[in-house]
C-alpha cells in the first residue's frame, strides 16, 4: 500500500482504471499527452506529471494504458520519456493491447535501464473498467506479478498468470480474435434477419433465450436494438487489434480465415466514418454492403 503508482494514458480505459487505483488508497501520479483529460482525476486527488520522465522519477511502478506501439514508443523514447528517468528497481506494467512480439521486444529494450516488465492487457471494456471488474492477463516474472496482485485487483476481478512476458499479450490476441468474430457474426445474422423482414428485437430476444444468449451478446443487445453505438471499445481499436492478431497468427502458422474476413469489415467501418463508434457498429458496414 506504500507503493507509488504512476499511470500514463487517460483515455476511455485509463481514466476509470486510474480512478479505481486512487479510490483503493494508493498514491497516484498521472500523465496524459492531452492535459485536459487529467482534470477529473486531479480533482479526485491524483498528482499530475508534466512529462513521462517526471512520473517515472516519482513512481515505483509505471502503468501504461495507451493506444498501442506508437504511443508507447512516444512515452518511452522521447527526450523527456521514461527511459530518460531514474529507473532502477522500478517496473513498467503495459496494460495496452499490443502484439506478443512487441511485448517481448519492449522487455528487452527496458532491461539495460534496469526496468522490470510485466505485460498485463485486459479483457473487458469501459463498463468493466468503471466497475473494477476487468480480467487481467499477465505475463512476466511470477513473483513480480504476485507482488502487484493487489494493485491489479483494484482494477479487475481476476488476475490470470499466462506465462513469461509476452504471453499476456498472446492471451489477449486469442480473446480478441474470438470477440471480433463473435460480434461480427451476431451483426451478420441480424443484418440477414432485417432483409428477411424479421423484427430486430424479436431476433435478439430469440437468440438470447437459448444457448447463444451469452454475456457478450446480452451486453451488445441494447446497442443493436437501438441501432446506436455509443463507444465502449472503439471500432478503430478493434481493427488495430486484429492487425496484431493476424501478424501474430501468421508468425505462429495458425489459420485464421474468419479473423481475416472480420479485419476487412472492421477496416471498412473506419472508411465509412465509424471508427470512433463502438465496434458493434460493424453492423453498419454489413448494411452498406447489402441491398437495403
Ligand atoms: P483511447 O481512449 O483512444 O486512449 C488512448 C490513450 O493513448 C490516450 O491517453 C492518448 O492520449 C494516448 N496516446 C495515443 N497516442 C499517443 C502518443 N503518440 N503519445 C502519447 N500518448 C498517446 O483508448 P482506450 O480505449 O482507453 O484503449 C487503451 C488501450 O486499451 C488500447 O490498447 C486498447 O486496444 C486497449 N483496450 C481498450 C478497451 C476498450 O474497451 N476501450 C478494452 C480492452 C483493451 P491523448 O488523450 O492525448 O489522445
Amino acid at each position: 500500500m506504500t507503493q507509488k503508482i504512476g499511470f500514463i494514458g487517460m483515455g476511455i480505459m485509463g481514466q476509470p482504471m486510474a480512478a479505481n487505483i486512487l479510490k483503493s488508497g494508493y498514491e497516484l501520479m498521472v500523465y496524459n499527452r492531452t492535459k485536459e483529460k487529467t482534470d477529473t482525476i486531479a480533482d479526485a486527488g491524483a498528482l499530475l506529471a508534466s512529462t513521462p520522465a517526471e512520473l517515472c522519477n516519482w513512481a515505483d511502478a509505471v502503468i501504461l494504458m495507451l493506444t498501442g506501439p506508437e504511443a508507447i514508443d512516444a512515452v518511452m523514447y522521447a527526450e523527456q520519456g521514461i527511459l530518460s528517468a531514474q529507473t532502477t528497481d522500478k517496473v513498467v506494467i503495459n496494460m495496452s493491447t499490443v502484439s506478443p512480439a512487441y511485448s517481448r521486444n519492449l522487455k528487452k529494450c527496458l532491461e539495460p535501464s534496469g526496468l522490470n516488465f510485466i505485460d498485463a492487457p485486459v479483457s473487458g471494456s469501459k463498463k468493466p473498467a468503471m466497475d473494477g471488474s476487468l480480467v487481467i492477463l499477465t505475463g512476466g516474472p511470477k513473483e513480480l506479478i504476485i507482488r502487484y496482485e493487489q494493485l491489479f485487483l483494484t482494477m479487475g476481478q481476476k488476475v490470470i498468470y499466462c506465462g513469461e512476458a509476452g504471453q499476456g499479450s498472446a492471451m489477449k490476441m486469442t480473446i480478441n480474435l474470438l470477440l471480433a468474430v463473435m460480434v461480427e457474426g451476431l451483426c451478420e445474422a441480424l443484418n440477414l434477419a432485417q432483409l428477411l423482414k424479421l423484427d430486430t428485437d424479436l431476433v435478439l430476444d430469440s437468440i438470447l433465450a437459448g444457448h447463444l444468449g451469452c454475456g457478450l451478446f446480452n451486453f451488445k443487445s441494447d446497442m443493436l436494438k437501438q441501432n446506436e453505438f455509443p463507444v465502449q471499445f472503439p471500432l478503430k481499436h478493434m481493427a488495430k487489434d486484429l492487425r496484431f492478431v493476424l501478424q501474430t497468427a501468421d508468425e505462429a502458422g495458425a489459420a485464421v480465415p474468419a479473423g481475416h474476413a472480420a479485419f476487412q469489415l472492421y477496416r471498412q467501418g473506419i472508411g465509412l466514418g465509424n471508427g470512433d463508434l463502438d465496434f458493434a457498429a460493424v453492423k453498419k458496414t454489413l448494411e452498406a454492403l447489402s441491398d437495403h
